[in-house]
């Protein structure tokens, strides 16, 4: 995984990879302006304040992610997830399934595609609270589905993410209300599965 260094001691807010229209209506504008503007920003605002004096300045967040405790291990965990998490996205598209060795990996690790799109929405529909359902692989290359709690994630358990939906009801209250199930249905239409798959061999 390429890791993301600070620039002159500070993490930047990622830029959006699509215009912030692109992804409706699974996500609308609205939802990237305060799920990406206003939530990511503050937690990359806040690991930026927390940073001098920490031992923990110059970095790469993946390091720090590993390194950090309490508050700033909570903001350096959020900012690694939505980065992952904005960055797997394109604009909708119907039949949109995986190709290649990432499809190959998914059906003999899962059985199918469809049984692997329901063993994760299940993952993330029935995960209590505020956290993140992660598609990753572990150090043989086999595929997993795993809960990870607020900001967990998975390096924190030596796994390499690939693929995540954000259960926070931040991620989807503005679109959907109280209806997560439904809201993590909608975003297999935007899944970029080239990118998943780039993950999944880099
Ligand atoms: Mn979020």
């Amino acid at each position: 995984m390429e890791k993301t260094m600070p620039i002159d001691g500070r993490f930047e807010l990622m830029a959006l990879p699509y215009a912030a229209e692109a992804l409706e209506p699974v996500i609308s504008a609205n939802t990237l302006a305060f799920h990406h503007g206003k939530h990511l920003a503050a937690y990359v605002n806040n690991l930026n304040a927390a940073l001098p004096g920490s031992g923990l300045e110059g970095l790469p967040l993946e390091d720090v992610v590993l390194k950090a405790e309490g508050g700033m291990l909570n903001n350096a965990g959020q900012i690694l997830n939505h980065n992952l998490y904005f960055g797997q996205f394109r604009a909708p598209k119907a039949d949109n399934v995986p190709t290649g060795v990432l499809a190959e990996a998914i059906d003999k690790d899962f059985g199918s595609f469809e049984a692997f799109k329901e063993a994760f929405a299940k993952a993330g529909a029935t995960l209590f609270g505020s956290g993140w359902a992660w598609l990753s692989a572990d150090g043989d290359g086999k595929l997993v589905i795993a809960q990870e709690p607020n900001a967990a994630n998975p390096i924190q358990r030596g796994l390499h993410p690939l693929m995540t939906m954000d259960v926070w009801e931040h991620a989807y209250y503005l679109d959907y209300q109280n209806r997560r199930p439904d809201h993590l249905a909608a975003l297999w239409q935007i899944i970029d599965w080239d990118i998943v798959a780039v993950r999944y061999q880099g």
